[in-house]
């Protein structure tokens, strides 16, 4: 990797900061993601779902509420981003069997979004049923295809364009920190790109410039920033100006669930390898690159085609979805004391303010008129206690 990047310099000048993350992260031949199983204790960095199934039931519950209160249509499809090792999807999945007599008049299919060739082999294992071969077509669209455990048809793309525009709710769990960002700072001179050089000093050593003068991807920023260094994803609009059409068009919602700011930080740009932090120009490829999400810019690409809500904390969502209530169930059953600890660990882990509890952020698009019926709801109850409107931003209340 480190040979292909010093090549593309030498052959066209500096890079940005986002070509060099997409080209580490998810260059076909050699990128982080592409052939990488990274997640867990033994590789580069946990995720929640990797640490309590509960984290993945309670987002399987936010969308069986979500498809309740906007009227229980006779299909939907879950679409997921970035679905890691399909353990989040997995353990929706189950949610949505337990609640069959809920959802047994429901046609439901799964849309997997993979880059990663390794990890998409991976969800297939954690999800589809052995005995039935999956439909493979390295050329097509739709790279792969099979039957879930429980008996629902999946698909894998590489490209949230590919999948097909029905009612759907679209997850991404730590997939947009994944996206590439572009990094200014501000100058006498006014805005500059940070971009990727060789070291003049040492030949297979890279470092980081600015720009002599202006580049195009300055257009991004905002003409009232007050920030002196600022990251912006233009991926990250790609996709959410995508979900917002089809979410408007077609109906459902999405839930993004991250760690960012809302239009605060200023350099998050950052390495992980083996759970430690790793400087980002050093052996690239071997390590993960990530940047937080900035939810204000979300909010912006969203252009008003859908309501927004959030972001709000991670512990705050979860807690309204009932995670103090689940816990107690699965403690209650669990007959083997290091389970019952195993258990207490991934609360803490989830909900601490220290650890994931706080640094996480949830997110949703909704149709603005799922907001506005709430909003009716509310005012024909002429409750002061603020009934559910969405769950996990509000607390959970089964209709
Ligand atoms: N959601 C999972 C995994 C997060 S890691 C979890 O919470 O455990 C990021 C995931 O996004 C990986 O599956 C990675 O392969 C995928 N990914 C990264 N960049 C991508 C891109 N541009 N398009 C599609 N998937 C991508």
């Amino acid at each position: 990797m480190l040979r292909h990047l010093m090549y593309k310099i030498k052959s066209t000048g500096p890079i940005s900061v986002a070509e060099y993350m997409k080209e580490v992260l998810t260059n076909p031949a050699k990128g982080y993601y592409v052939h990488h199983d990274m997640l867990g204790e033994k590789g580069d960095f946990i995720t929640s779902p990797e640490i309590s199934q509960i984290f993945g039931e309670l987002l399987g519950i936010w969308f069986v509420s979500e498809w309740m209160t906007s009227g229980k249509s006779t299909a939907f499809q879950l679409v997921e981003l970035g679905p890691g090792r399909g353990t989040l999807a997995g353990d929706i999945l189950r949610v949505f069997s337990q609640l069959g007599s809920v959802l047994k008049t429901c046609d439901i299919s799964i849309h997997l979004v993979e880059v990663s060739q390794k990890l998409s082999e991976i969800q297939a294992l954690t999800l589809t049923e052995e005995k039935l071969p999956l439909e493979r077509d390295a050329e097509s669209l739709v790279y792969m295809k099979g039957v879930t455990k429980s008996g629902i048809p999946i698909s894998w793309y590489r490209d949230l364009k590919d999948v097909p525009k029905g009612y759907s709710f679209y997850l991404a769990h730590e997939f947009f920190d994944a996206l590439p960002v572009h990094k200014f700072q501000k100058t006498p001179q006014g805005w500059r790109e940070v971009l990727v050089d060789i070291d003049p000093q040492v030949s297979d050593k890279l470092r980081f410039v600015l720009a002599p003068c202006a580049t195009p991807a300055e257009a991004f920023i905002q003409h009232d920033e007050r920030r002196d260094h600022v990251e912006v994803c233009p991926d990250a609009g790609i996709i959410i100006q995508e979900l917002s059409e089809r979410i408007a068009l077609a109906g459902g919602a999405a839930l993004i669930a991250d760690y960012g700011h809302d239009g605060t930080k200023t350099d998050t740009f950052r390495g992980f390898c083996g759970h430690q932090l790793h400087d980002v120009l050093i052996a690239p490829g071997t390590a993960d690159l990530t940047a937080d999400v900035d939810f204000s810019y979300l909010r912006r690409m969203a252009q008003g085609k859908v309501a927004s809500l959030g972001p709000v904390e991670q512990r705050t969502f979860l807690k309204n979805m009932g995670i103090d209530v689940r816990l107690k169930v699965l403690l209650d059953k669990a007959d083997e004391p290091s389970l019952k600890q195993q258990l207490l660990r991934g609360y803490d882990m989830l909900m601490n303010p220290q650890k994931m509890g706080e640094r996480f952020n949830f997110f949703a698009l909704l149709p603005h008129q799922r907001l506005h019926d709430a909003s009716q709801e509310r005012n024909a109850r002429q409750s002061k206690i603020p009934t559910s409107s969405v769950a996990g931003f509000d607390e959970l209340v089964w209709q």
